[in-house]
């Protein structure tokens, strides 16, 4: 028996409770995980609240990402004792994930935790900070490099914003924190930012070309923001586009594109191929100080999470959450 939590449907509203499960119960999968710990996204707030269409069949247990270690395998790239980590390909949506004590899943979903970092610190980083990872690793694929220009970060105050800075900036690059927490700016600069804007000057409609400020740009918000930061690209420069913060509509014109030769570059980390997971999370334990990664994260009991999940939607939360699934 292990502890999880479990959404299930009653007539049209989702009910969150922790139960005691029998392993019995865990879906299909190569690989036993004893999970240490996992997070609360937004997507997973939105799943225990019901708010949001997040989770495909129940009875379910949320959480899109966890590390633990592995207990049973007859995975070949998988022992016992072995420590681990997922995120995305489904978990928490489509099959149960790891805001649970247990998790059986597919081999192939996992990484090897890399050396260096603490399954805590991992969830510490989660899908957030691994997202921003992905995000810059794209940019710089593409081709983008410090002495370009200043880099753009949207949604700076927010998950994979704020790793986005911290990664960029340890890398050398001058971070523009775009934000609507100006209260938040002394954090933003620890971070690594060089300078912070207000959000609200990329949030409203713009015109389709305007002033070439920024080499490149993570942009976590979408929206007329994300049209906005593509008409302030400088020639040849490019984004990243990984959020939705602000909506899921994207109201451009083509004029950046055809006239500057900007490039969108689009970042999943749901389903992104296994290398480019590899690489985003050794550069992870490689590059990001532990102070960094700690002081983004809170952890808290599994017992809280339901509570929790209601006060992330209504952003009173400030960075990541952990949760500890065996208290
Ligand atoms: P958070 O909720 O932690 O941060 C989102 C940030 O966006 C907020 O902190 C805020 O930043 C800004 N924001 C919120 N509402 C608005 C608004 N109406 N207009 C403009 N800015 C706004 O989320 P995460 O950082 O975890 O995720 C960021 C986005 O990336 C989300 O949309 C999420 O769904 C998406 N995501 C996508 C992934 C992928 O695979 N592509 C993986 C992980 C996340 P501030 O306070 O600084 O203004």
């Amino acid at each position: 028996m292990f502890n999880a939590l479990l959404l299930d449907k009653q007539e049209d509203r989702t009910v969150a409770s922790i139960q005691s499960i029998d392993e019995s119960r865990l879906g299909t999968g190569d690989v036993l995980v004893r999970v240490e710990y996992s997070t609360l996204n937004y997507k997973d707030a939105l799943a225990i609240t019901g708010q949001a269409p997040v989770v495909r069949t129940f009875p379910m247990v949320p959480g899109i990402d966890f590390a633990g270690i592995v207990e049973e395998s007859t995975h070949a790239d998988y022992q016992p004792g072995d420590a681990v980590v997922l995120n995305g390909w489904g978990a928490g949506e489509t099959h149960w994930g790891g805001l649970a004590q247990k998790a059986r899943v597919p081999g192939d979903h996992l990484i090897p935790l890399p050396a260096g970092i603490t399954t805590q610190q991992a969830m510490a980083v989660g899908t957030a900070g691994y997202t921003a990872m992905l995000c810059v690793q794209a940019l710089e694929k593409y081709g983008v490099a410090p002495q370009d220009g200043d880099v753009l970060v949207t949604g700076a105050n927010g998950g994979v914003g704020s790793f986005a800075v911290a990664i960029l900036a340890k890398r050398g690059y001058r971070v523009i924190a775009s934000t609507g927490r100006p209260e938040e700016a002394v954090r933003l600069r620890e971070l690594g930012a060089a300078d912070i804007i207000d959000r609200a000057t990329l949030s409203k409609p713009g015109k389709p070309l305007q002033k070439e400020r920024f080499a490149a740009a993570v942009d976590c918000v979408g929206s007329h923001t994300l049209a906005n930061v593509c008409a302030s690209l400088r020639y040849g420069g490019a984004a990243a586009a990984c959020g939705l913060a602000q909506g899921m509509d994207f109201p451009a014109t083509v004029a950046p594109f055809i006239l500057r030769g900007v490039a969108l570059l689009g970042v999943d980390s749901v389903y992104v191929p296994r290398a480019r997971r590899m690489a985003a999370w050794d550069a992870i334990a490689n590059e990001l100080p532990v102070a960094v990664i700690e002081g983004v994260a809170a952890t808290i009991g599994l017992s809280q999470a339901v509570e929790v999940a209601g006060q992330l939607l209504r952003g009173e939360i400030k960075g990541r959450v952990v949760v500890d699934v065996n208290r």
